[in-house]
């Protein structure tokens, strides 16, 4: 078992908790996974806390009260350390032990993994809980080694923290990362300089503490709460949803402009659903689009910068990002946008950024260039399935998976939140849960059958991957250069990796279980 994030913590007390023996190991030297890795300044959810969260244990639930509507990276760090005490998890895992590639033996149907400390381990199953966004990617800028100051990369941050007073600090990237943490670098260095190669639309978070009586409210019904987040397209937004939500060309101009600016003063990714085809029809996507550049206009006093600010493509294909006075940051003195989307960044020289003809002097150079997303992380191991077929060959066009669970060639491995799976496009506590719960039962069902492989078969995995692609096309998800299409990372195969809709997939994975897992191969050795 690969991970020690929400992940790789459940199925390890899934499993242990019924008696199966299961050795997890972690790169890091504690639990929290994502939340482990990314301390950059301003990191917090953009999924509210009440729903980011497990909800496998009646009694965790009720005793782990979240502080804000959107709980902030130390706080759910803390949380994952209280989930680890509290089952005693730690004594499963390995940390500071890096996987680096695992074997398929078929005439034992065991894997046989090896680690960076020299050691090899033996299972049964392996199980890739190692996350969607793990890699950190960051881009190969000429010069960069020769940089006078620091580097760093959000997904990377020190844990001691850095102290960026009286520096330039340099920033390349506005993801959600970006977004998140330049308001506050801004407060902290002397001067900010951000290198904006693509404008982002970002939605205020409108973050705030929790009242006492809304955390009683969900806590007196949990399960219902969690009912209802579970039914939900992304598997979260419940308390937002709208019984009657509507076409924008079913509403006049100004109902339209009446429920964008109601969802607006909510805030939350949940801004999206104002009207039914705003992800479906560039016309109505359009007239979204068209209200957040508007209000960039109305917040950033310098109309340059506020043009510079606006987004031209699709509002939703990437992922929409929530924010805390993000685009106020921008009226500061110690500011500045500097695109490089027209005039790409030339080199890194030992002062700063040349951008065309401009050294932009920096004593901090800040990544927050994302991640080689959803399939990074398992192709940079050696993995070697049935005859010996190499990960990196069995996805070069793309991932290869079934139900985004398993891979064809690679039996007794599972992937939790793998390509192919609703995972990013979730909530994804919820989607981790869903996942770790199918494959132990799995397990329990092969060790009950006598069955020592399982494995995804090619035309269901072939299907599965057309499946995924065909629900993507009817949306407009693929039309811009997002992570969800491999599109950050230079020479990654174009193709678009998570399955929209949880409740359906929900719904088919069980029935796939319930025909004695249709479309996989299970044998004996
Ligand atoms: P991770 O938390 O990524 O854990 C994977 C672990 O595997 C890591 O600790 C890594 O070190 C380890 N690992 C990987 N490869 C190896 C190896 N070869 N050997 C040993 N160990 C290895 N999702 C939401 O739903 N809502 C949010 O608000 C949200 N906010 C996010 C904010 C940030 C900054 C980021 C980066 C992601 C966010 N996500 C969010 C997605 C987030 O990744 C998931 O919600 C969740 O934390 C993933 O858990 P995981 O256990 O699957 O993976
Ligand atoms: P990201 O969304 O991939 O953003 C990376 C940014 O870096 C983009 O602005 C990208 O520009 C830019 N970039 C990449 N290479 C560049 C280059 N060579 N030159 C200039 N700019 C470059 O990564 P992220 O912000 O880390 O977010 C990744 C995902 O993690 C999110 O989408 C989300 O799922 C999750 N996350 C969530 C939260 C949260 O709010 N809870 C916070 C952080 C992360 P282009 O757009 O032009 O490619």
């Amino acid at each position: 078992m690969v991970g020690a994030g929400f992940a790789g913590m459940y199925m390890v007390h899934k499993l242990r908790s019924s008696g199966y023996t299961v050795q997890g190991f972690e790169a890091g030297d504690d639990v929290g996974g994502t939340w482990y890795w990314n301390r950059y300044p301003g990191a917090r959810c953009d999924v509210e806390s009440m729903e980011y969260s497990y909800q496998f244990d009646a009694e965790l639930q009720q005793e782990w009260t979240w502080s804000e509507r959107y709980a902030p990276q130390p706080e759910i760090l803390s949380y994952l350390n209280h989930v680890a005490d509290r089952f005693d998890l730690r004594q499963h895992f390995r940390f500071e032990t890096r996987v680096l590639g695992a074997k398929y033996d078929e005439s034992q149907d065991r894997w046989h993994v090896g680690t960076n400390d020299g050691q090899e381990t033996t299972a049964r199953f392996l199980i890739m809980a190692t996350g969607c966004l793990s890699s950190t990617n960051t881009p190969d800028i000429a010069g960069l080694d020769s940089f006078a100051g620091d580097v760093l990369h959000t997904g990377r941050w020190p844990h001691d923290g850095v102290d960026l007073a009286d520096k330039r600090v340099g920033i390349i990237g506005t993801g959600s990362s970006g977004v998140q943490t330049i308001p506050v670098l801004a407060e902290q260095s002397d001067h900010l300089t951000v290198f904006q190669r693509t404008a982002q639309y970002t939605i205020p978070a409108r973050n705030r503490r929790l009242h006492q009586t809304e955390v009683e409210d969900v806590k007196a019904d949990y399960p219902a709460f969690r009912a209802g987040n579970n039914a939900m397209p992304g598997a979260y937004g419940f308390p937002y949803v709208a019984d009657d939500r509507f076409s924008a060309f079913d509403l006049t101009a100004e109902q339209q402009h009446e429920e964008l600016e109601r969802r607006w003063q909510v805030g939350g990714t949940t801004f999206m659903w104002a009207f039914s085809d705003a992800i479906i029809d560039p016309a109505a996507n359009e007239i979204v689009a068209e209200f957040v550049r508007a209000k960039i206009g109305e917040v950033v006093h310098d109309s340059e910068t506020a043009a510079l600010l606006s987004p031209e493509h699709v509002i939703g294909c990437k992922r929409i990002v929530v924010d805390t006075n993000y685009f106020e940051t921008f009226n500061r003195d110690n500011v500045a946008l500097v695109d490089v989307g027209t005039t790409p960044i030339t080199e890194i020289t030992a002062a700063g950024v040349r951008v065309g003809d401009t050294v932009h002097d920096i004593d901090t150079l800040v990544f927050a260039t994302g991640f080689d997303a959803m399939t990074g992380t398992v192709m940079r191991m050696d993995l070697q399935g049935r005859n010996g077929q190499r990960i990196q060959d069995s996805w070069a066009a793309g991932p290869r998976t079934y139900l985004g669970l398993a891979v064809p060639d690679f039996p007794n491995m599972f992937t939790i939140s793998g390509p192919g799976s609703p995972s990013v496009l979730t909530n994804m506590v919820a989607s981790i849960e869903q996942h770790v719960e199918w494959i132990f039962d799995c397990i329990v069902h092969m060790k009950d059958q006598g069955r020592t492989s399982i494995e995804a078969t090619e035309d269901a995995s072939d299907n599965w991957v057309l499946h995924v692609n065909s629900v993507a096309d009817q949306t407009l998800f693929p039309s811009c250069n997002s992570w969800y299409l491999g599109a950050n990372v230079p020479g990654k195969t174009r193709v678009f990796m998570p399955l929209l809709g949880f409740p359906p997939y929900v719904e088919r994975c069980n029935a796939v279980a319930a025909a004695g897992y249709q479309g996989f191969k299970l044998s004996s050795v």
